[in-house]
């Protein structure tokens, strides 16, 4: 029921600062008042949300046409030394997402796990291993809701962009969230239009065409250093290059959802939603003159 994206929507991670109430119902109304399309419940520090209000939010996402996505909680570890831990982040990874499902949102987006003490290839094999298990479980149930496993900006935290994208690509149901200013943080590099294409590129290469056309964004500016991401900033006070970042988007035919993590919230989203549009406008009039 959520509206099929033809290019990028706009939208805030949780509810914007100029909502007069800690409520993600409220967000949904103004979202659209303010121009935005788009908003990711945070369910990041844990499942409060109850099944009523999750109606209502599915409800009124619908009425104000609001793509929803989720956030799942950040205490999931799929890598945990204990089995008793893994079983839990898998079982709340699947609470999440038949939550996310009944608020009508049609993502949940979610940090994998860290490496701690074992390898990238172990990493990588127990994380397999665990979400082999929870899509098993989804696809039986039918949750209509997508998992998104996000690049993550940490360098202890499983998530660059080859892991994800291989996954992605081996596991039938599992869809990258594409976070920009992990990406960048955790390399320290990814920030020019070169840079961003090949993003793109490689997208495309091991998950297909169809990757790009429904894609799910994060973006922020990012302080980082060695050790990667340290903290969210707003774009304007950051170095990330945004513009060019948005310019190849548009230029690859990127459609889906951009999700703006800044601390500003929606004064980002917005800035890059005109921004966006700009883009658009100016490759309609360049069409026209030739
Ligand atoms: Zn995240």
């Amino acid at each position: 029921m959520t509206p099929v994206p033809e290019g990028l929507l706009f939208g805030v991670a949780g509810i914007p600062h100029s909502c007069p109430e800690d409520s993600s119902l409220k967000a949904v109304e103004l979202v659209q008042q303010m121009g935005l399309e788009a908003l990711e419940l945070e369910f990041v520090q844990g499942l409060k949300m109850g099944p009523e209000t999750a109606a209502r939010i599915r409800l009124a996402a619908r009425n104000h046409r609001v793509k929803l996505s989720a956030h799942a909680p950040y205490f999931i570890n799929l890598n945990a030394e204990d089995r008793g831990k893994r079983m839990q982040s898998q079982d709340l990874l699947l609470n999440s997402l038949r939550l996310a499902a009944a608020a009508g949102a049609g993502d949940l987006v979610f940090h994998a796990g860290y490496y701690g003490l074992k390898s990238p290839e172990e990493t990588y094999q127990n994380i397999k291993n665990s979400l082999k298990e929870v899509l098993s479980i989804a696809r039986s149930e039918k949750i209509p809701a997508r998992l998104r496993l996000e690049t993550m900006g940490k360098r202890k935290q499983f998530g660059s962009l080859d892991e994800v994208l291989s996954l992605c690509r081996e596991l039938d149901g599992l869809l990258p969230c594409l976070d920009f200013a992990h990406i960048f943080a955790r390399e320290g590099r990814v920030n020019s239009y070169r840079d961003f294409l090949q993003v793109i590129k490689k997208v495309e290469k091991k998950l297909g065409r169809s990757a790009l056309k429904s894609a799910h964004i994060h973006i922020s500016g990012v302080k980082y250093n060695q050790t990667g991401e340290l903290k969210h900033l707003n774009l304007q006070e950051a170095e990330f290059r945004f513009d060019e970042w948005l310019q190849a988007l548009d230029d690859a035919g990127v459609a889906g959802t951009i999700i703006c993590e800044s601390p500003s919230l929606e004064t980002d989203a917005l800035m890059l939603k005109n921004l966006y549009h700009n883009l658009k406008e100016k490759r309609i009039d360049s069409g026209h003159q030739t």
